[in-house]
C-alpha cells in the first residue's frame, strides 16, 4: 500500500468530506452531488494502489431485494431461493464465482457490524449516495470501491445495480491483490 494514497484517502474522507457535508447543510440541493463526488474521488484513489487481500466482501443494501419477497436475508443471504425476481440471485452467483464473501445490510449500523465481524481486506459496496459515502468514511482505511444503486421506483424500494460495474470492481481487487484465501 502506498502511504501517500492512504494519506490522501484519509484527508478526503476525514477532512474534505465533513467540510462538504457542512456546506451541504446550507446548499441542500447540492448535498447528494457532493456525496457522489466523494465516492468517485475515493474510487479513483483506491484504484491508484494495490493491496494485500485475503478476503473481499460484497456489501449490499436491503432495498435491492424485491419488496414482495418474504425471505429474510439480513443474517444469511444464502436463504435466497434464487427465483430471479431481483438481482440478489445474480449477485450471489457473482460472489460464488469469484470466491468472495457477500452480505446484506439494512442500514449503516448493521453494515458496520457486518464489516466488524467479516473483517474484510477490501469491500465492494453498493448503496445510495448518502449510505455509500458515510460507509466509505466509517470503514477507512479499508479500501472500498463504491457503486451507486439505481432507483427506478424511487429511493429505498426495489432498487437495482449494474452487474457489470459490480463484476468490474470485484475483478479489479482480485487483479490488484495478493490472495491467500482464509474463507
Ligand atoms: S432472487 Fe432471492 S431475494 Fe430476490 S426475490 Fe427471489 S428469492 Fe427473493
Amino acid at each position: 500500500m502506498k502511504a501517500w494514497i492512504t494519506f490522501l484517502r484519509g484527508f478526503t474522507l476525514k477532512v474534505y468530506y465533513p467540510i462538504l457535508m457542512l456546506l451541504g447543510a446550507f446548499l441542500r440541493s447540492k448535498r447528494t452531488s457532493f456525496q457522489a463526488y466523494i465516492i468517485k474521488l475515493n474510487n479513483s484513489l483506491v484504484m491508484q494502489d494495490s493491496y494485500k487481500i485475503n478476503k473481499i466482501l460484497l456489501l449490499l443494501p436491503h432495498c435491492i431485494q424485491n419488496s414482495k419477497c418474504d425471505v429474510r436475508l439480513t443474517f444469511d443471504v444464502f436463504k435466497c431461493k434464487r427465483c430471479g425476481m431481483c438481482k440478489i440471485k445474480d449477485l450471489i452467483e457473482l460472489s460464488e464465482n469469484n470466491g468472495i464473501a457477500i452480505s446484506i445490510a439494512t442500514g449503516g449500523t448493521i453494515a458496520r457490524k457486518v464489516v466488524k465481524e467479516e473483517k474484510p481486506d477490501a469491500i465492494v459496496a453498493v448503496a445510495c449516495e448518502r449510505d455509500l459515502s458515510s460507509g466509505i468514511v466509517d470503514t477507512y482505511p479499508i479500501p472500498v470501491l463504491g457503486i451507486l444503486n439505481e432507483r427506478p421506483y424511487g429511493p429505498c424500494i426495489d432498487t437495482t445495480v449494474s452487474l457489470e460495474k459490480v463484476r468490474h470492481a470485484i475483478q479489479w481487487f482480485i487483479k490488484n491483490s495478493h490472495q491467500d484465501k482464509k474463507q
